[in-house]
């Protein structure tokens, strides 16, 4: 039998496509990287692009903060959350080590980088305006993939399929591999404006709460501002879309303030987006990316998992595919496990919170500690930028400090945390407060829409 065309075909020239790619060739393999747009510059549109500082590591082995900085993407620090016990503010241990950054980056910028830097990799062939619309098996085995191209139809053959091809892969489909579902209780719609329109115009701001919004300065000299209500919310959002976005974000503790700005997109979204974890690999086929997994986008997962996906796909994979289907398949094995030991526990408490209810005693404890004690901060922020997992995070040691410190807030009294330096409420001068609203006062003098019942 004839070797077939390519060691790799990969579906999909978004961020896990390119990256998988990119990957492959340098480490010698022959890849064919598909992609359905015909042009080089297509990008993703519905996504709010706050990339994971899990994902930087792999960006720098690509080559790619340097050319997303100099088109002013900015880093995601600072960061503020606001909880109803007031703000979180993560900040680095005095001569400690710097807290891990992302980067807030539109997808018109970021995704045209990784294809072209894929595209100008030696062993990627790039087929753009190229479809799969079937794969080709043989032996129960997928040994390649079938293309369309401007009406005419071929097959690309190669040691193993990688389909990454978003959250409706229709190499998943084809390969008939089972999908888990999980309800999506929250919708979500944002924009971009331009114009000082945030508190402090270098933060990244999160209000957290069973109804959530966030708000990300970005490249372009924008900001790109969401909501992300619980669906109870969604016959006002369908009645007056501009209305009632503008009114949500306008109850926000400390909000963007929007008529400081100019809205210089359309407000999109989508209103139902259940989570999806699909099985991800079959024989001589793996997937990468939302392909695999699409989790909630509240929590800013899915483009830093999908680099980090492709990059644990092809370290277990890559020094295999010339030693048969055999050790294909246990290099398979292998990013199976990696990809679960990394991403099982999060994606649980993900899917869990989605279905909009109110925090559970065990994250009230850590958030109200995280507001008061610097040093849980820190570790929720680690957490929160996804370099470590649920067990670490939930440690015996760090919950029995949560406890203390939440314990002498009580015995003080319970008096509100006093704001961080200006604190991320700290407004400019003439605009409408110029203080951080403790929880109390933030809830009497602007209706939030972060609902629930949370105390600690
Ligand atoms: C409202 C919203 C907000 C979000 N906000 C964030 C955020 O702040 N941070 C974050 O990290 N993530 C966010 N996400 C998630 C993020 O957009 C995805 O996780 C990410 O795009 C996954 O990348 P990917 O490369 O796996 O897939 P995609 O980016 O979806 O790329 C799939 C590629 O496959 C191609 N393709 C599909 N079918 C075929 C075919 N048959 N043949 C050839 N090519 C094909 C497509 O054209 C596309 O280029 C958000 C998502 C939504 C919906």
């Amino acid at each position: 039998m004839s070797a077939p065309a390519y060691d790799v075909a990969v579906v999909g020239g978004s961020i896990a496509g390119s990256t998988a790619a990119i990957l492959y060739a340098r480490a010698g393999a022959r890849v064919a990287l598909i992609e359905r747009h015909k042009s080089p510059e297509a990008y993703k549109v519905l996504c709010n692009h706050y990339i994971q500082p899990s994902a930087v590591p792999i960006m720098r082995e690509l080559g790619i903060p340097p050319l997303i900085e100099q088109a002013g993407a900015p880093r995601t620090l600072p960061v503020a959350w606001w909880t109803r016990w007031g703000w979180i503010e993560p900040e680095p241990a005095s001569g400690g080590e710097p807290l891990p950054y992302g980067y807030n980056v539109r997808r018109e910028t970021i995704d045209p980088i990784v294809r072209r830097i894929a595209m100008e990799t030696e062993g990627v062939d790039t087929h753009l305006g190229t479809k799969v619309t079937g794969l080709v098996r043989e032996g129960g085995r997928t040994v390649g993939v079938r293309v369309g191209k401007d009406g005419a139809e071929r097959e690309i053959r190669a040691r193993l399929v990688v389909g990454a091809d978003g959250r409706n892969s229709s190499v998943a489909e084809f390969a008939e591999l089972p999908t888990k579902s999980v309800p999506n209780n929250r919708f979500s719609y944002f924009a971009y404006y331009r114009g000082d329109v945030l508190p402090k115009s270098d933060v990244s701001y999160i209000w957290f709460g069973p109804d959530m919004a966030y708000a990300n300065p970005t490249d372009g000299g924008l900001t790109a501002i969401a909501c992300a209500p619980g669906k109870h919310h969604l016959p006002e959002f369908r009645a007056d879309l501009e209305g009632a976005y503008t009114k949500y974000l306008s109850r926000l503790p400390n909000g963007p303030d929007l008529s400081a700005g100019e809205r210089v997109s359309k407000i999109i979204g989508t209103t139902d987006y259940p989570l999806l974890d699909r099985e991800p690999t079959a024989p001589g086929l793996a997937l990468v990316g939302d392909a695999a997994l699409c989790s909630d986008p509240i929590w800013g997962v899915g483009c830093g998992w999908a680099f980090q996906s492709a990059s644990w796909l092809v370290a277990a994979t890559s020094e295999r595919l010339h030693l048969g289907p055999g050790e294909v398949d246990r290099g398979l094995a292998e990013y199976r496990r990696v990809r679960r030991a990394r991403l099982r526990g999060q994606q649980f408490l993900i899917a869990d919170y989605a279905g909009g209810r109110p925090m559970n005693p065990i994250e009230r404890q850590m958030f109200a500690a995280a507001v008061r004690d610097p040093q849980t901060a820190r570790h929720l922020h680690r957490y929160a930028s996804r370099f470590m997992g649920v067990r670490e995070f939930l440690a015996p040691r760090v919950l029995a400090r949560a406890g203390l410190v939440n314990l002498r807030h009580r015995l003080r009294g319970g008096a509100p945390s006093p704001p961080a330096a200006a604190g991320p409420g700290g407004r400019r001068p003439g605009s409408r407060s110029s203080s951080t609203l403790p929880p109390s006062d933030a809830r009497t003098t602007r209706r939030s829409p972060v609902a629930g019942s949370d105390q600690q």
